[in-house]
Protein backbone atom coordinates (compact mmCIF):
# COMPACT_ATOMS: atom_id res chain seq x y z
CA UNK A 1 0.00 0.00 0.00
CA UNK A 2 1.28 3.71 -1.11
CA UNK A 3 1.19 6.35 1.22
CA UNK A 4 1.04 10.12 -0.72
CA UNK A 5 1.99 12.86 1.65
CA UNK A 6 0.94 16.34 1.13
CA UNK A 7 1.16 19.35 3.58
CA UNK A 8 -1.47 21.77 3.85
CA UNK A 9 -1.25 25.73 5.21
CA UNK A 10 -4.70 27.00 6.63
CA UNK A 11 -4.84 30.89 6.43
CA UNK A 12 -7.44 32.65 7.33
CA UNK A 13 -9.75 33.88 4.72
CA UNK A 14 -10.33 37.47 6.33
CA UNK A 15 -10.07 41.15 4.68
CA UNK A 16 -6.83 42.43 4.44
CA UNK A 17 -5.00 43.40 7.88
CA UNK A 18 -4.05 47.55 7.12
CA UNK A 19 -1.99 49.54 9.36
CA UNK A 20 -1.99 53.81 9.07
CA UNK A 21 1.30 54.66 9.11
CA UNK A 22 3.29 57.58 7.39
CA UNK A 23 4.92 56.70 4.18
CA UNK A 24 7.93 58.07 3.06
CA UNK A 25 7.50 57.91 -0.75
CA UNK A 26 3.93 59.70 -0.70
CA UNK A 27 5.53 61.77 2.69
CA UNK A 28 1.86 61.60 4.06
CA UNK A 29 0.32 59.72 6.88
CA UNK A 30 -1.71 56.59 4.66
CA UNK A 31 -3.10 53.19 4.69
CA UNK A 32 -0.51 50.36 4.30
CA UNK A 33 -2.02 46.75 3.41
CA UNK A 34 -1.11 43.20 3.83
CA UNK A 35 -0.66 41.97 0.63
CA UNK A 36 0.01 38.38 2.50
CA UNK A 37 3.37 38.25 0.95
CA UNK A 38 5.83 36.75 3.09
CA UNK A 39 9.62 36.75 2.43
CA UNK A 40 12.69 35.66 4.23
CA UNK A 41 15.74 36.95 4.64
CA UNK A 42 18.91 35.37 6.57
CA UNK A 43 20.83 37.82 7.89
CA UNK A 44 23.83 35.87 9.84
CA UNK A 45 22.45 32.61 12.00
CA UNK A 46 18.82 34.96 11.88
CA UNK A 47 15.97 34.10 9.49
CA UNK A 48 13.43 37.08 9.44
CA UNK A 49 10.13 36.64 8.38
CA UNK A 50 8.52 40.06 7.04
CA UNK A 51 5.23 40.75 5.63
CA UNK A 52 4.85 42.80 2.92
CA UNK A 53 2.40 45.84 2.91
CA UNK A 54 1.09 48.17 0.16
CA UNK A 55 0.34 51.83 0.06
CA UNK A 56 -2.83 52.66 -1.95
CA UNK A 57 0.61 54.09 -4.39
CA UNK A 58 2.08 50.94 -4.12
CA UNK A 59 5.10 51.65 -1.87
CA UNK A 60 6.25 48.53 -0.39
CA UNK A 61 6.80 48.76 3.95
CA UNK A 62 8.32 45.48 5.07
CA UNK A 63 6.76 44.67 8.89
CA UNK A 64 9.21 42.36 10.86
CA UNK A 65 7.11 39.18 12.23
CA UNK A 66 9.44 37.35 13.52
CA UNK A 67 13.02 35.96 14.00
CA UNK A 68 14.13 32.26 13.96
CA UNK A 69 17.71 31.08 14.75
CA UNK A 70 18.98 28.53 11.39
CA UNK A 71 20.22 25.12 12.94
CA UNK A 72 23.44 26.15 11.73
CA UNK A 73 24.61 28.81 9.31
CA UNK A 74 25.52 25.72 7.42
CA UNK A 75 22.21 24.25 6.60
CA UNK A 76 19.71 26.24 4.03
CA UNK A 77 16.09 26.54 5.81
CA UNK A 78 14.72 25.35 2.60
CA UNK A 79 16.33 22.04 2.80
CA UNK A 80 14.53 21.30 5.92
CA UNK A 81 10.84 20.81 4.51
CA UNK A 82 10.72 17.56 3.37
CA UNK A 83 10.52 16.84 -0.58
CA UNK A 84 7.71 14.00 -0.38
CA UNK A 85 5.47 16.13 0.76
CA UNK A 86 3.47 18.07 -2.10
CA UNK A 87 2.19 21.18 -0.61
CA UNK A 88 -1.83 21.89 -1.41
CA UNK A 89 -2.02 25.46 -2.79
CA UNK A 90 -4.37 27.88 -1.26
CA UNK A 91 -7.75 27.26 -2.51
CA UNK A 92 -6.58 24.07 -4.36
CA UNK A 93 -8.47 20.71 -3.75
CA UNK A 94 -6.67 17.34 -3.94
CA UNK A 95 -8.06 14.30 -5.57
CA UNK A 96 -7.95 10.97 -3.48
CA UNK A 97 -8.45 8.77 -6.46
CA UNK A 98 -6.71 5.24 -5.80
CA UNK A 99 -8.23 2.76 -3.63
CA UNK A 100 -4.60 1.26 -3.02
CA UNK A 101 -2.99 3.93 -1.47
CA UNK A 102 -3.59 5.80 2.12
CA UNK A 103 -3.32 9.72 1.82
CA UNK A 104 -1.53 11.97 4.58
CA UNK A 105 -1.78 15.33 4.98
CA UNK A 106 0.53 17.02 7.37
CA UNK A 107 -0.47 20.67 8.90
CA UNK A 108 2.34 22.98 7.99
CA UNK A 109 0.98 26.10 9.74
CA UNK A 110 -1.91 27.11 11.18
CA UNK A 111 -3.77 30.66 11.64
CA UNK A 112 -6.87 30.28 13.68
CA UNK A 113 -9.34 27.67 14.20
CA UNK A 114 -10.00 25.28 11.65
CA UNK A 115 -12.36 22.21 11.77
CA UNK A 116 -11.14 19.17 10.68
CA UNK A 117 -14.36 18.43 8.51
CA UNK A 118 -14.68 21.73 7.24
CA UNK A 119 -10.77 21.72 6.43
CA UNK A 120 -10.78 18.69 4.55
CA UNK A 121 -14.17 19.13 3.11
CA UNK A 122 -12.91 22.49 1.40
CA UNK A 123 -9.00 20.60 -0.14
CA UNK A 124 -10.85 17.39 -1.22
CA UNK A 125 -12.17 17.32 -4.23
CA UNK A 126 -15.93 15.79 -4.52
CA UNK A 127 -16.05 15.10 -1.17
CA UNK A 128 -19.08 16.59 0.65
CA UNK A 129 -18.73 17.49 4.43
CA UNK A 130 -21.15 14.92 5.43
CA UNK A 131 -19.09 12.25 3.31
CA UNK A 132 -16.12 13.04 5.61
CA UNK A 133 -18.03 13.17 8.97
CA UNK A 134 -19.07 9.50 7.97
CA UNK A 135 -15.52 8.27 7.37
CA UNK A 136 -14.43 9.97 10.63
CA UNK A 137 -16.91 8.43 12.72
CA UNK A 138 -16.02 4.96 10.80
CA UNK A 139 -12.41 5.55 11.41
CA UNK A 140 -11.15 6.03 7.53
CA UNK A 141 -9.84 9.11 8.42
CA UNK A 142 -7.31 9.40 11.49
CA UNK A 143 -5.68 12.35 13.30
CA UNK A 144 -2.38 11.73 14.41
CA UNK A 145 -2.87 7.89 14.28
CA UNK A 146 -6.10 8.36 16.69
CA UNK A 147 -9.45 8.05 16.26
CA UNK A 148 -11.14 11.76 16.31
CA UNK A 149 -14.02 13.86 16.17
CA UNK A 150 -15.43 16.09 12.67
CA UNK A 151 -15.13 19.51 14.86
CA UNK A 152 -11.74 18.51 16.26
CA UNK A 153 -9.28 21.43 15.57
CA UNK A 154 -6.52 21.44 13.56
CA UNK A 155 -2.89 22.04 14.98
CA UNK A 156 0.27 22.62 12.93
CA UNK A 157 2.46 19.16 13.29
CA UNK A 158 -1.44 17.17 12.86
CA UNK A 159 -1.38 14.25 10.81
CA UNK A 160 -4.50 13.44 8.75
CA UNK A 161 -4.60 9.81 7.42
CA UNK A 162 -7.05 8.93 5.21
CA UNK A 163 -7.99 5.65 3.87
CA UNK A 164 -10.26 5.93 0.75
CA UNK A 165 -11.63 1.94 0.13
CA UNK A 166 -15.12 2.48 1.65
ZN1 LIG B 1 3.23 55.70 -0.64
Amino acid sequence: MENQQYSLVLRKKQEADTVKKQCKMCGKVTTFTDTTIRRHNANGKNIYQFAIYKCPKNHSWNKKLDIYKSFSEHVDPATLVSTEFKPIEEGEKITLRSEKETFEINISATEGNFRLDRTLADHIEGWSRTKIVQKIKAGKILLNDCLTKPSQKLSVHDKILITVNE
